[in-house]
């Protein structure tokens, strides 16, 4: 390695270190990256390879990004999966020349960018939450912990290690840390959530040590005054807790005490439920188009990421439920306090965002101004909550707005309106809070006029008018003059106050004894300004970081005010309606919509129609509803509706529904449409029967279950016998309330022979051979399926249909006589793909005959009524 660059030497052991990350590597402006790293980024980012020396023999390749666009490269580089180890100088150049003249600049990681640990604006979705997830397990048993980086949450779960996927599609994580030894099992399931998969030591997540470092951090002798926590628990927060310090070099970010959510107070949904009631995102993975998008009305950042936990979290705890209920319906009877409080809301910034990053050193003074902006409105909230009588929700976040007033004094006093975005430029203390700052400002700010001033009293001491005074960075301030006047100002008397500095082709130049000390103390004064600045700075963010904890709370209090008003308005705007929620095994649901088929169909001004849906059962007993109905008349929309009012009546939400009362459910199953799965390898049937299994093997009694068309991916005979099998497992042994779609109308015999079973039917009419949906739900079963019509309607080609047709007949004539299946082929015509046969003319009517020749305008009333009896006689 004797031919290695000091500088390369440098680089190459700093690589060492962080094998599985790209390594920016700064030098000067830029951050470069080598070898195959370069070859690495330059492909995904898009950017120029070059070369830089040798190595080897070989040349070097070489890529670099600006370190002022650097967060852009970083965002793409994370999106595409690479974690980023970030190298800056932690010198100077000078300071490396002190120590010889080849010295190189000392240099080191000062932070692993990952999905999960990122905290800039520019990287983040203001309106998501960002996960960093730990998993561990501890002999049989397992735990799941997860923090928000930018925000502090950071909470944890003991769970059992089967349910890890459904917890994954709840919290979304960005990346999810796990011992090496659990990799290979897990990689799958967590890749299959959308997170990255970090392996790290066994080490990391040994719950001893975690115990140990859990409390350091948070400065408690002991777990035990956080509550208690299980082993894996512990071995999950500890592996996030080490993590943490692993990316930031050993600046911990903002950590809230750690909380334990009990899974008993979730509603339970698993991940393919999740998809399918497309939640908080579409089938194809966007927001637009989700229950959320429909229903989000909030105007904070926080808010909308609290609004997003409730949607994806829904309660089991009565208390809760209620108590999110009452404030709505609070917001809704006093209007003018909604809109008052809202209209503040929208003033209030990210808080916790702002908090982390000053947590971390990477906050600004327009962190600060963010900070005192909420406080300002958090006071104005406040004073908008005292001449109410609250309900416990609002009372308890109102309560959390008050009690910073030395802080906000303090931050009004001290920054200007304004600030720039880095704390080094200063120019962000307001001016009147500190003399000495206003002092050394007006120095170096008055520097000019006072230069302006010399430059006249020289020409007019020298007699030379054309004399300037000048600046450049070899020479900083000096007095010129055209060669001209050389002569005079080199000789007595003028020689004893200017000095010669440099004579130039044209120019001469010259200082003096005034000006030089005029320019030291403007420069001092303007470092010694951002000096003090910085100070402030400081000391600033100490007193703000001294009181995170309240402030975390109050930002909370503010998300949580933002969720329960715009539920409200939600409401308002909706027509929604507070749900019954208790302990009993109701579900009757008045007059429901599903609120994102009804909102796109107003954006087509058409009507949604509402269904009723009644499911309430007897005490330990199954309920269910078997739907048959033609396709496309709206049954998946019904079974779905009825899904998410659940849900969102126990998010503690009102629901679109004129009426709603609903006994706790604990779990949410659904398994709707056929979607294959070929990157996993299996089919559509294989897809729907996992589904399918996974409900049957846990569903309780409390359970929710919609299933839409189960068994319609193998042969008829097949799909019936396990449609008919699983209908009778949820009724005997599942005992739960379930929506049953299907086209099996077999099926619908069983309501006769189950007690808790009932036939509903959507309906449509028939008008000349066509369907028209009516998309009403009442009780009663399908005649038919109406496939044929629908095909019609969605263009497949005449000849096609009309095959159909006579397929169809030929079925059912057999069907009816009691022949098997296949005695209709005997029967049935050759196909002829012949053009379609021009449609014979039809004959009219007499009827028709005689209303072809009637002018309504020419007919008097009584002629009218004539002409009815007439047309009544001549149709029979
Ligand atoms: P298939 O059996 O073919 O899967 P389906 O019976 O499940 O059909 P849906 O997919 O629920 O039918 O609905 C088809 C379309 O009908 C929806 O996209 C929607 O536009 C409309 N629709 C459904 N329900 C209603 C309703 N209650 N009011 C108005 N329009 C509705």
């Amino acid at each position: 390695m004797s031919n290695v660059t000091p500088m390369m030497a440098q680089f190459l052991e700093i690589k060492d270190d962080h094998p599985d990350a790209l390594l920016f590597y700064r030098m000067g402006d830029f951050y470069e990256l080598f070898f195959d790293d370069a070859k690495e980024a330059a492909a995904a980012l898009d950017i120029a390879l070059t070369k830089r020396g040798k190595h080897a023999g070989e040349d070097i390749p070489m890529c670099g990004v600006p370190v002022h666009a650097a967060e852009s490269y970083l965002l793409t580089l994370i999106r595409k999966g690479f974690r980023v180890a970030v190298c800056e100088q932690l010198e100077s150049p000078a300071e490396a020349k002190k120590r010889g003249s080849k010295s190189v600049v000392k240099r080191g990681v000062v932070r692993l960018v990952t999905p999960g640990t990122l905290t800039e604006e520019t990287l983040l979705e203001a309106r998501r939450h960002n996960f960093l997830a730990a998993y561990a397990e501890v002999r049989d048993a397992a735990a799941i912990s997860w923090i928000d980086m930018s925000t502090g949450v950071f909470q944890v779960m003991a769970l059992p290690p089967t349910r890890l996927g459904p917890e994954l599609a709840r919290l979304a994580p960005s990346e999810v840390i796990v011992s090496e030894a659990l990799e290979a099992r897990l990689a799958e399931i967590v890749t299959e959530s959308g997170a990255s998969i970090t392996p790290l030591s066994r080490a990391t997540f040994d719950s001893t040590a975690a115990e140990k470092r859990i409390s350091e951090v948070f400065g408690v002798k002991d777990l035990a005054a956080f509550g208690t926590f299980s082993r894996p628990e512990i071995a999950a927060m500890g592996g996030i807790v080490e993590y943490l310090r692993l990316t930031q070099k050993g600046k911990l970010p903002l950590l809230r005490r750690p909380a334990r959510e009990e899974p008993e107070q979730i509603m339970q949904i698993d991940a393919a439920t999740r998809q399918n009631l497309e939640l908080t995102q579409t089938l194809s993975g966007h927001r637009s188009g989700s229950l959320l998008s429909v229903i989000d009305r909030t105007v904070t950042s926080a808010g909308a990421r609290l609004l997003e936990r409730r949607l994806s979290s829904p309660s089991r705890k009565l208390d809760t439920i209620r108590a999110r209920l009452d404030a709505i319906s609070f917001c809704l009877e006093q209007a003018d306090f909604t809109d008052n409080l809202r209209q503040s809301l929208r003033s209030v910034p990210d808080v916790d965002r702002a908090l982390s990053r000053i947590a971390l050193d990477r906050g600004g003074p327009r962190d600060l101004t963010a900070i005192r902006a909420g406080l300002t409105q958090a006071l104005r909230i406040a004073e908008l909550c005292t001449s109410h009588a609250l309900p416990d929700d609002i009372a308890k976040a109102a309560d959390a707005l008050t009690g910073h007033d030395a802080l906000l004094d303090l931050l009004d006093e001290a920054l200007v309106a304004e600030p720039p975005l880095l704390a080094r430029d200063g120019g962000f203390i307001a001016s009147g809070f500190d003399d000495t700052l206003d002092d050394a400002r007006r120095l170096r700010d008055e520097g000019r006029s006072v230069i302006a001033q010399m430059q006249t009293d020289y020409a007019s001491q020298t007699g030379i008018s054309s004399l300037k005074i000048k600046h450049n960075n070899v020479l900083g301030y000096f007095i010129e003059t055209t060669a001209t006047h050389a002569d005079k100002m080199l000789s007595a008397p003028l020689s004893e106050t200017f000095i010669h500095r440099q004579t130039t082709a044209n120019q001469v130049r010259f200082t003096t004894v005034e000006l030089s000390s005029l320019e030291t103390r403007i420069h001092n004064a303007g470092s010694q300004a951002i000096e003090l600045e910085k100070a402030h700075f400081e000391r600033i963010k100490e007193t703000v970081l001294a009181q995170k904890d309240l402030l975390g709370i109050l930002a909370r209090g503010l998300a949580e005010l933002d969720v329960v008003s715009a539920l409200a308005i939600l409401a308002r705007e909706e027509n929604w309606t507070q749900p019954q929620v208790d302990p009993s095994r109701a579900f009757s649901i008045v007059e429901g919509r599903h609120p994102v088929v009804e909102a796109s169909l107003r954006a087509s001004q058409a009507p949604f129609i509402a269904n009723t849906c009644e499911l309430s059962a007897e005490d330990n007993a199954a309920r269910l509803c078997l739907l048959t109905g033609p396709n496309m008349a709206g049954k998946s929309t019904y079974l779905r509706q009825n899904a998410l009012i659940a849900i969102l009546a126990q998010m503690g939400s009102f629901v679109p529904a004129t009426q709603a009362h609903i006994g706790l459910v604990s779990q949410v199953f659904s398994r709707v449409g056929a979607s294959d799965d070929l990157a996993r390898g299996r089919s559509t049937f294989m897809v729907e029967m996992v589904e399918t299994a996974a409900i049957l093997n846990q569903a309780d009694d409390r359970a929710l279950v919609i299933l839409d068309e189960i068994g319609r991916g193998t042969a008829t005979y097949d799909g019936l016998s396990i449609a008919w099998a699983t209908l009778e497992h949820l009724h005997d042994v599942n005992k739960c309330r379930a929506l049953f779609a299907t086209h099996y109308h077999e099926m619908t015999s069983l309501a006769d022979r189950m007690n808790g079973v009932e036939n509903a039917t959507v309906a449509v009419r028939e008008w000349e051979g066509d369907v028209i949906f009516l998309h009403e739900v009442h009780q009663g079963v399908a005649d038919r399926s109406y496939g044929v019509q629908v095909a019609k309607l969605a263009g497949l080609p005449h000849a096609v249909i009309e095959r159909a047709r006579i397929v169809l007949d030929s079925l059912e004539r057999d069907d009816r006589e009691g022949q098997g299946p296949k005695a209709f082929i005997d029967d049935l015509p050759l196909f002829s793909a012949a053009p379609a046969p021009v449609a014979a003319p039809v004959k009219e009517s007499e009827v028709e005959q005689r209303l072809k020749d009637i002018v309504p305008d020419e007919l008097t009333p009584r002629e009218a009524l004539q002409l009815i009896y007439e047309l009544k006689e001549k149709a029979g």
